[in-house]
This record gives structure tokens, sequence and C-alpha cells, in this order.
């Protein structure tokens, strides 16, 4: 742990030891869909029409427009004075690559930005996108990182849910942006249907031997118009007790290496666009009720982070 008085290793902290100040990301939308949600595939279970992302402006208004309206807002709002172009929705290396470089670059141009983000797929991460990213990185002086959906390493889980793919494509693309020095952002879900505390466990100790940097954790939420929706409605699946999440979360955060910092522990979503989020809880209260929950049992991020380095021969050797 970085600091022991900390239950977990926020992402504000991070950024703010990475930056020497507060750093806020701004959300960009690019008219881009995803390889999953092609040929009549509805993608994801969980996937909404629009991605994931509830908070980004309209694909239509250009990048430099996009990031310079939330820039305004945030600046104003917060005083801050460092950014993070962050392409949220989609898959947006499934953009064809002159595409991909036009619009990264746009968005490097803004003042102020010291890293730019881009969330993607884990089989949608090829070489071409990675040395655009690169080129863009040295002539701009900005940090890169690339946000991955992995969800869960239970790959009957992925099936499932219809993620369309699996491990082995999250491993492949994790080894790929660590030999271009990217930053690496896992996003997780804790509560899938099918999943149970073993999965959840398993999902922390392989990120954390993978070594990614960033962890994002979402509470399962039910958007409307998805076949997730269906399901719940029609009672072939339930969402987990708001107790049983935070028994997950915590087991998560005991598992996870200390290093890597953590960006949200609950989901996020406009109460419009769901038919189920948070057990009808704002994320302050639950964060609350996590906090007071991992004080009774003395428990921190990384308690059980005990397992790797061939920890085995500890117990026999006394190492
Ligand atoms: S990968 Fe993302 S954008 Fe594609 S279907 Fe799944 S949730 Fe939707």
């Amino acid at each position: 742990m970085k600091n022991d008085q900390r239950l977990y290793y926020a992402y504000s902290d991070y950024l703010k030891s990475k930056y020497g100040e507060k750093v806020y990301k701004l959300p960009v939308n690019l008219p881009v869909s995803c390889p999953n949600r092609t040929d009549g595939n509805r993608g994801c279970s969980f996937c909404a029409g629009c991605g994931t992302g509830f908070e980004a402006m309209d694909a239509s208004v250009s990048v430099k427009e996009q990031l310079e309206q939330t820039r305004q807002y945030i600046e104003s709002r917060y005083h801050a004075h460092k950014f993070i172009a962050y392409f949220q929705n989609y898959t947006n290396t499934f953009l064809p690559v002159p595409d991909f470089r036009y619009y990264v670059e746009e968005a490097s141009k803004v003042p102020d930005l010291v890293a730019v983000s881009v969330s993607t797929r884990p089989d949608c991460i090829r070489r071409e996108y990675m040395e655009v990213l690169k080129s863009i990185s040295e002539r701009y002086q900005l940090d890169i990182t690339i946000e991955l959906g992995l969800q869960t390493v239970n790959y009957r889980t992925l099936a499932s849910i219809n993620r369309g793919h699996g491990i082995a494509e999250y491993i492949d693309a994790v080894l790929l942006i660590r030999e271009y020095g990217f930053e690496l952002c896992t996003h997780v879900i804790v509560n899938l249907p099918g999943d149970d505390m073993t999965d959840c466990i398993e999902t922390a100790r392989v990120v954390s031997a993978l070594r990614t940097d960033v962890v994002k954790i979402h509470s399962l939420y039910i958007a409307k118009n998805t076949r997730l929706c269906e399901e719940f409605e029609s009672g072939t699946i339930s969402v987990c007790s708001k107790e049983e999440y935070i028994r997950r979360l915590v087991a998560f955060l005991e598992n996870l290496s200390p290093d890597i910092a953590v960006e949200r522990l609950f989901s996020r979503v406009p109460e419009k666009d769901a038919v189920f989020s948070n057990w009808g809880k704002s994320w302050w209260a639950l964060r609350d009720e996590l906090f007071a929950y991992m004080d009774s049992k003395k428990s921190y991020q990384g308690k059980k982070f005990h397992y790797l380095g061939g920890a085995a021969l500890d117990k026999i050797q006394g190492a």
C-alpha cells in the first residue's frame, strides 16, 4: 500500500503522484461502433445502444469542440489544469487506422493534456494502432493509456454474456500493450450473473499477475433495451444483494496487488437509463458502507496479495 492509512489505492492519488496535481478525464465520443455489435449481433448482454458511455457528448460534435467544452466546464468547476482525453465509448480501435490517427491527433493538439486514454476490447488490439499511439505520444509528449474491458476471468460467464472473446485475447493484448510501455487499465464487473466469489477473487489475482496499472470496478447495472434487461425482467437472471456485492468487492481488493490503482468501485449510470442500478443507493452511500465494512474487518487492498513469485516455496522453505 502506498499509505497504510488508506483502505485502497485511489486512482486520484495515483494521478496526483504521477502528475503533481489533480488530473481530470475529458470524455470524447467518436463515430465508431463495435465488432461485437455488427451483423445483427446485439453485443454484450449489458451493452446499451449507446455503448457504455452515458457521459460523453454526441459523436457528431468535433473532437476539438467536445474536449474544449468539457474542459471549460471542468476547469471552472474544479479549478483543474491538467487533463486526459478519454476516448470512452464503444471500441475505438474498431476505426480504420487513418481515422483513428486523425481523431487521436486532433485530441492531442488540445492544450494542457497529459495523456490520451483509449477504450477498446481485448480482441481489437493490433500493432498498427499501437504504432499510431506511439508516434503521437512521442510527437506531443503525451502518456498513453489503453482501457480494456475484461469483466471477468470466468470464460463461461464471458460466453454467456456474449462478450465475443475469452481470456487468451486479454493476455495477448496485455503483452502487446506492455511491449509499447503504455499504461493499462482493466475494467471488471465483480457480480456478473454466473460468477461467484471464486471468480471474483481469481479475476483480482489474474489482473495482478499480469500487472495492470489501474482497475475500474463496476457493479452490474441493468440498462434499458439490453438483452440483460430482458433476462432480468423475465426472471432468468438476478442481481446479487448489496451485501454480497460489498463482500465480493472487499475480497477483490484484498487479493489485488497494492500497487494497482482503483479508479472506480461502483457503476455510475443515470437512473433514467437503467431498470436496475446500485440497489437504488447513491454511489457515495455505497462507498461509506464499503468503508465501514472494511474497517470492521480490518480489511485493506492487498491484504491477501501473497500468491505470486513462487509463494508456495515460502511455506516450505520459510523464505
Ligand atoms: S465491447 Fe463494449 S461496445 Fe462492444 S458490445 Fe460490449 S459493451 Fe458494447
